[in-house]
């Protein structure tokens, strides 16, 4: 029997989660069951303080995940990018985890359809690769067509199998689908500034959170 605790697979997904809602909760729960990683960072963003809105700050965004994710094993809410008083960028996030895990832990981002169309606009977005491998989960209303930018891109890393990700630190694109749930953060905001209920869209925890603090009544989309 191996007496190793080192991980050979570390998950990360980075967002604005404003609020965090079950679309990515969903993906998150799937994804430990599916590809088994020793743990699977959730890393709320920094936004500029100026883009902010004014109703809700970086750390209720980040106690909004640690509500949602209370009780469930391999899912952590992660406040580094908060730490700073500015952004970070994904391409230093992703450099933060490979410092502490070293250089054999397989690392993979996870990100939704929608993210990787814009990805090329990521800061030093050609150097992801060279410190993790990305899975991108289809996203309901977001395709990559055959002749978008980075169409070749993708086909060029593709990994064909989950075990893949294991076999290398980093350096591969992984597809998956989970149940899709068309449900965005921006869609909530909006049924709470009309006045609407967005249960059933977040865990009641997160529900009753916004309601206690007062976030979100009125629209600042
Ligand atoms: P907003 O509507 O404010 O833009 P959002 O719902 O897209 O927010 P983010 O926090 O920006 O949420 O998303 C974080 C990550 O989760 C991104 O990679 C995004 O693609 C992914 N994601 C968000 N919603 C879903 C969903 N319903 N299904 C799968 N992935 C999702």
């Amino acid at each position: 029997m191996s007496t190793d605790t080192r991980p050979s697979l570390v998950a990360m997904m980075g967002g604005t989660f404003d609020p965090v809602h079950h679309g990515h909760l969903r993906t998150a729960l799937e994804l430990r069951d599916r590809l088994h990683p020793d743990r699977l960072h959730l890393i709320p963003c920094h936004r500029p303080v100026h883009r902010d809105r004014p109703s809700i700050s970086a750390q209720q965004r980040l106690r909004m995940v640690e509500l949602a994710i209370e009780g469930e094993s391999g899912l952590l809410a992660d406040d580094r990018e908060l730490r700073s008083d500015r952004p970070s960028y994904s391409v230093d996030t992703l450099g933060s985890l490979r410092a502490e895990l070293g250089p054999d832990c397989a690392l993979a981002m996870v990100i939704g359809t929608d993210a990787l169309l814009g990805l090329q606009s990521w800061h030093r977005w050609e150097e992801l690769l060279q410190l993790a491998h990305i899975v991108v989960v289809r996203r309901p209303g977001w395709v990559l067509s055959p002749d978008h930018p980075l169409a070749d891109w993708v086909v060029c890393h593709q990994l064909s199998d989950p075990a893949d990700l294991r076999r290398r630190p980093a350096g591969g694109v992984l597809w998956q689908e989970f149940t899709p749930l068309a449900i965005s953060a921006t869609q909530i905001r909006e049924v709470i500034a009309r006045g609407g209920s967005p249960r059933y869209l977040i865990p009641d925890s997160v529900w009753r959170f916004i309601r206690e603090q007062g976030l979100y009544v009125t629209s600042h989309d």
